[in-house]
């Protein structure tokens, strides 16, 4: 397959959420605004059977590409990103099973006011330990100001069973769908 001629290249989410509450462990692909999140799933997703979505990761030092493909007769595009490794991102690889659920969700940030006492902040403390005016009361916090951030969900997941970790240069160049997204954009050469 070709997508170097017609491939629609997708960059316009903000990020990643793992989550593990399900059956199977969640990828969550995050959008700023509701409406981009509703019409990017009915634009592209809703156009592709399960089996017609691949994803990728592809990890190099500290970073990693996240890159999913959608191809079919009608559709062909790539949603891709480099994202800083984390820890959520090991959790979910270690505990990756075959399947996964892709979902889309909206994330915004959320401040005390909107929180509850057990939320946790970006600094890792929950929010009852935050002062309204001085931010975090742990003393070897540089926190200065409660914030948390909130995902909200749309109802519908796709199930995708082709998933592929590829750590090295000579991975990336035996995997089609990796190598054509990181070569067409001129990530690598
Ligand atoms: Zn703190
Ligand atoms: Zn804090």
């Amino acid at each position: 397959m070709d997508h170097k001629q017609s491939c629609e290249w997708f960059t316009n989410f903000l990020g990643i959420a793992y989550r593990y509450f399900d059956i199977r462990m969640n990828i969550i692909l995050l959008f700023s605004n509701n409406g981009d999140c509703k019409n990017t799933w009915n634009r592209i997703m809703n156009q592709c059977d399960e089996n017609e979505i691949k994803i990728r990761f592809v990890e190099n030092q500290n970073h990693y590409w996240f890159i999913m493909t959608l191809y079919n007769n009608t559709k062909n595009v790539t949603f891709y990103k480099d994202f800083l490794s984390s820890h959520h991102y090991n959790r979910f690889k270690t505990n990756y099973d075959g399947k996964i659920y892709l979902r889309f969700g909206t994330y915004k940030q959320k401040y005390q006011h909107e929180s509850k006492y057990n939320d946790i902040c970006n600094c890792n403390h929950i929010m009852e330990k935050h002062d309204y005016n001085k931010g975090c009361k742990i003393t070897t916090c540089v926190c200065t100001k409660f914030v948390t951030f909130q995902i909200a969900l749309i109802k519908k997941k796709k199930i995708i069973s082709d998933v592929k970790f590829l750590k090295t240069l000579n991975d990336v160049k035996k995997d089609s769908i990796a190598w054509n997204c990181l070569y067409s954009n001129n990530i690598i050469d």
